[in-house]
């Protein structure tokens, strides 16, 4: 029975962590990025895409400091689900870790297999190929881990353009004034 139970707790603080680290990651950073900052656009969006790309598989810095920014939610959370389950917690950051690399990997050639496709489209996971819409079309495709963030933070990305458009009329006008 308490091995039942820990097992509970393991898989709640992992899942936990993927999720609210994942809604952190997109709504605080990620989208914000689009509208306000440069950098993650030209880390991830750039058009020289490919080698981008390749470099979140090699390591390159800058791509690693996006990665770390973007990863920086997840790590928040640690203290509290500790609590609950260090090894979930463990568990959660070596999945998010793996996630990370695997759907990176539509650059180096892998396709992933359609069986495996339809399962994650099943349970809302983004796949290589999902996430790879998003890398060509920054509009597309939110949500790094859970594919059901992407209609909230695709909300979100419009609400936040509205008002650095409205900010940048207000100074305009502030400034004619
Ligand atoms: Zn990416
Ligand atoms: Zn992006």
């Amino acid at each position: 029975m308490e091995l039942l139970t820990e097992t509970a707790s393991g898989l709640l603080a992992g899942f936990l962590l993927l999720l609210l680290g994942d809604f952190i990651s997109t709504f605080a950073y990620h989208v914000p990025e689009h509208v306000f900052g440069k950098f993650h656009s030209l880390v991830h969006h750039g058009a020289n895409r490919s080698f981008v790309h390749y470099a979140v598989l090699t390591r390159n810095p800058l791509v690693l400091l996006d990665g770390f920014l973007g990863a920086l939610p997840y790590f928040v959370f640690i203290p509290w689900l500790w609590q609950l389950s260090p090894i979930g917690t463990l568990l959660g950051l070596a999945l998010g870790e793996f996630h990370v690399v695997w759907r990176h990997i539509t650059a180096a050639g892998k396709v992933t297999p359609p069986w495996l496709q339809r399962c994650c489209e099943a349970c809302f996971l983004t796949t290589p190929e999902r996430h790879w819409q998003h890398h060509e079309n920054a509009e597309a495709a939110f949500g790094d881990i859970f594919t059901f963030f992407h209609r909230p933070a695709y909300g979100w990305l419009k609400v936040l353009r509205g008002l650095k458009i409205s900010y940048r009329r207000w100074r305009r006008g502030g400034l004619g004034a």
